[in-house]
């Protein structure tokens, strides 16, 4: 296979200003993905030039999360993102065909993540966000040690089994040298439309105790609840600025300008 012989301006270059800003999760499910493009399409919004890697090897799904149905253009060996809630995206998922199960290994994976970095016109970003793999497995300790330093946003589910776990996967960020920027503690609570009372459905306590165990910061809470459908430009899991939950994503994205 031939390297590419690319060697313009690249997000991986030193003197460039691109935060990288990685998200993770003890385990699957806890909503990692769903933070990660909240996180983006908020960041966009406020005005910052925003990109995203879906580099959830085995579980990418930002795609099929923001609505989008187009893949990337490659035009003379350059990949241009899609742009979406004027995000740049590249997913692994625009990579392989029908939905097709991914059975790389370490080096492969090295290889596509630096053709990400690498190869995309990502133009100058101000941040591009890491939705990685979950866990402290062999593909997320490799991705992380493959990663240029990053802000590292860890995202737990209130229960304290998941923040257990979500602690082992902090520790392995602080010992492949990137920051813990804070704590995202997701399905945090509902809140009932008639009373307004908050049920804590899924316990409590899990995203406090992750932050004291990593001495770090609560970044939100996030509540359960669904975009609202009704909008026109409706993706299945963004929230819409004037939504609740838009609102406190706006505040977490201000806590990682800072
Ligand atoms: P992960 O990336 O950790 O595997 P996802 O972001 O894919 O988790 O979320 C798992 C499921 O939970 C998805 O169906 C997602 O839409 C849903 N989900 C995530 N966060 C919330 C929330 N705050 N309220 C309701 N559903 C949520």
């Amino acid at each position: 296979v031939n390297e590419p012989a690319f060697e313009g301006p690249s997000i991986l270059a030193p003197n460039s200003k691109t935060t990288f800003v990685a998200v993770t999760s003890g385990k699957g499910g806890v909503g990692k993905s769903t933070v990660s493009v909240n996180l983006a399409t908020t960041l966009a919004r406020l005005g910052k030039n925003v990109g995203i890697i879906d580099a959830d090897i085995y579980g990418f799904s930002v795609p099929d999360m923001m609505g989008i149905e187009e893949r990337p253009k490659v035009i003379a060996d350059r990949i241009y993102p899609v742009e979406r809630f004027g995000v740049k995206v590249i997913s692994m998922g625009f990579f392989v065909e029908d939905n097709a199960p991914v059975i790389w290994r370490g080096p492969m994976l090295g290889k596509m993540l630096n053709q990400f970095f690498t190869e995309v016109e990502w133009g100058d970003l101000d941040y591009l966000v890491l939705d990685l793999p979950p866990g402290t497995g062999d593909v997320a300790l490799d991705l992380h040690t493959m990663l240029p330093h990053s802000k590292e946003i860890l995202v737990t589910t209130p229960h304290a089994t998941a923040a257990f776990v979500a602690a082992r996967a902090g520790t392995m960020a602080i010992k492949t040298h990137h920051e813990i920027l804070g704590v995202v503690e997701n399905m945090a609570y509902f809140e009932s439309r008639v009373t307004g009372e908050k049920e804590y459905v899924f316990g409590s306590g899990g995203g406090e105790r992750l932050t004291e165990e990593l001495k770090t910061e609560l970044l939100g809470q996030i509540p359960l609840g669904q975009p609202d459908l009704n909008k026109d430009d409706f993706a299945p899991s963004i929230y819409a600025a004037d939504h609740p939950i838009g609102d406190i994503y706006a505040q977490i994205a201000k806590r990682v300008i800072d």
